[in-house]
């Protein structure tokens, strides 16, 4: 596995595979990886002749309060684990190769960026936006991959490499869970013991919202109640949203008819989790 560092070494790679003919499939992360990475990696390989990960702890997507600086980082784990996959190239930049002094630039992706987690992270979407754009461009893929998990992040990539024209397709995949039921995340090590109990309570309370649609809830309101409730039960989360949005505009629906995505975040003390689902009626 190629380790590269340098914005100009990764461009130089992308376009000697793009001489050869090469499909090249893209996985963008922050690290700390786990099994939910690993299967983005997985379908890239699937897709395309070699796949490039990058690692970036992004900072213009973190609010000034938030955990940047504590974010969880291995790099020796995790280019140890990306080898033993298969991944062609770790793309490894620091912040300084990525905003030079003088940067000025970013993009914007209006409306979507406002909602749900954008109205608790304002500008954390133009951060992803922005830094997503220029890892397209330095690693110029044919396909990228990104997980359910992050549904509204996917979402405006979708609608920027759209507006934009991007030479690229946006390939969804599904979240991966721990077999409790917990979405995995980077994040999740934040939590001790009793966080982790009580962090069931998010995948718990979106099975049940799963099973009132299958028995006929059609409700919205009610529905949001009723997850508020299980997630209130647990002492130790303190919600920040839940929704039941229209999955293609974040706007919120009063009835669950065709396809509704519940999406959720909730604080275990000073840790942010998100979940979601996509319910059919
Ligand atoms: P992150 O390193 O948290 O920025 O995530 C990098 C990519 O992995 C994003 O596209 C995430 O949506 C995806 N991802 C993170 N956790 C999961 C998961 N549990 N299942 C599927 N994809 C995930």
């Amino acid at each position: 596995m190629k380790v590269v560092k340098s914005v100009a070494g990764m461009k130089a790679l992308a376009r000697q595979w793009k001489r050869d003919g090469k499909r090249i499939g893209f996985v963008p992360t922050m690290g700390y990886l786990h099994d939910g990475h690993l299967s983005l990696v997985r379908e890239s390989k699937a897709r395309a002749d070699v796949t490039v990960v990058s690692i970036f702890v992004n900072p213009t997507q973190f609010g000034p309060n938030e955990d940047f600086k504590k974010y969880p980082r291995d790099l020796e784990k995790d280019s140890a684990y990306l080898k033993k996959a298969g991944v062609d190239c770790l793309f490894y930049p620091d912040a300084a190769e990525i905003y030079p002094p003088g940067y000025r630039t970013s993009v914007e992706v209006e409306g979507l960026q406002d909602r749900l987690c954008g109205r608790s992270r304002p500008g954390h979407f133009r951060g992803v936006a922005t830094i997503v754009l220029k890892l397209f461009d330095i690693v110029a893929p044919d396909a990228a991959f990104f997980g359910a998990k992050d549904a509204q992040q996917v979402l405006i990539i979708k609608r920027m490499a759209a507006d934009l024209d991007l030479d690229v397709e946006i390939v969804t995949c599904p979240i991966v869970r721990e077999p409790d039921g917990l979405a995995m995340s980077s994040r999740n090590a934040y939590l001790g013991p009793e966080g982790r109990k009580a962090a069931l309570a998010l995948s718990m309370s979106l099975r049940w919202a799963e099973k009132a649609v299958g028995a006929g809830e059609r409700d919205a309101g009610r529905l949001v109640a009723g997850i508020r409730s299980i997630l209130e039960a647990e002492p130790l989360a303190r919600i920040d949203y839940i929704e039941a949005v229209d999955p293609a505009t974040l706007e919120p629906v009063a009835e669950i008819r065709g396809e509704v995505l519940v999406a959720l975040a909730v604080f275990f003390g000073s840790t942010r989790l998100i979940d979601n689902v996509r319910l059919t009626a």
